[in-house]
């Protein structure tokens, strides 16, 4: 637990000083009863989880009496007091945030998109790599992390931390599509999670609906190591596209970038989920075992 006091009190202040508070404090992690919490899900940014499988939430959260799943999002921290990339500018042209805004108002669509599933929300006060040294330019936001970035091994030392806390939780993380946060969120939830038998891997969109080549080939090079089953699930129902497309409109600043438009979003995530079913649709997920 200390790794996170440690980055959620260091964070406090300078969050503190920009009018924002958390979904979830600290304090509430520490007292959530681990048997109330089903399903642990990293997102990498802040809109990761609820693109990628809003609706799993969704039914997570009604799998039980008092089952409420913990979205924990990694990059949360606003962009450092200094001269911004050339990606980091573009993007907060696009979404119509300045560097003081962007975290605040990203968090608060972060917060209203999990209460609409019906999860809690804890932030893991990590910097995105747009804000990141080694990160400058387009190239270097896809792949791999850049040599020396101290991000993966924080994040291993707070996923063991978060797993002492709710060690029966099922643990989601993502596939590992595209970014480079991506595939450090997914690459350490493999290395603390990958031989234990809950991990659980989603497929990351935008980007699979966007080119469906891209799972398909991290799927291949990760079974050089594990031995990844994708699950077999019910089709989602009406009810969990409907709370999962409304929640996704809550990212006000992230759809037109990402999408074009809330209607252009819809069409391309329940296109996408009938994809992957005969009826109803599905989110796409994997488990993860030791290769014997
Ligand atoms: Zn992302």
């Amino acid at each position: 637990m200390r790794a996170i006091v440690r980055a959620v009190t260091g964070a406090a202040h300078q969050l503190h000083s920009r009018r924002v508070s958390r979904a979830l404090e600290l304090d509430a992690l520490e007292r959530l009863p681990a048997d109330r919490v089903p399903s642990i899900h990293f997102s990498a940014h802040l809109d990761d989880v609820i693109l990628s499988e809003g609706a799993t939430v969704a039914r997570a959260a009604k799998s039980g009496r008092h089952q409420t799943p913990l979205v924990v999002t990694v990059a949360t921290e606003a962009p450092p007091n200094r001269p911004l990339s050339k990606p980091a500018r573009h993007f907060h042209r696009e979404w119509k945030l300045s560097p003081e805004e962007v975290m605040g108002a990203r968090l608060r669509e972060e917060r209203a998109a999990t209460r609409r599933v019906g999860a809690h929300q804890v932030s893991l006060h990590q910097t995105d790599a747009l804000y990141r040294d080694g990160y400058d330019t387009w190239p270097s936001l896809v792949g791999a992390a850049a040599p020396g970035d101290p991000q993966p091994a924080r994040l291993r030392q707070q996923m063991e931390e978060l797993e002492a806390l709710f060690p029966d939780a099922v643990i989601h993380a993502p596939l590992g599509l595209v970014h480079v946060d991506h595939r450090i969120v997914s690459d350490a939830a493999l290395s603390v999670f990958g031989g234990s038998g809950k991990l659980v891997l989603y497929e990351d969109l935008p980007y699979a609906a966007k080119d469906p080549a891209v799972s398909a080939a991290r799927v291949r090079e990760l079974s050089q190591r594990w031995r990844l089953v994708e699950v077999p699930q019910a089709p989602l129902s009406a009810r969990e596209m409907r709370v999962k497309l409304r929640a996704i409109d809550e990212y006000a600043s992230q759809v037109p970038q990402l999408f074009g438009s809330s209607a252009e979003m819809r069409a391309m995530i329940s296109g996408h989920a009938q994809n992957g079913a005969a009826r109803g649709g599905v989110e796409r997920l994997w488990t993860v075992e030791e290769r014997s």
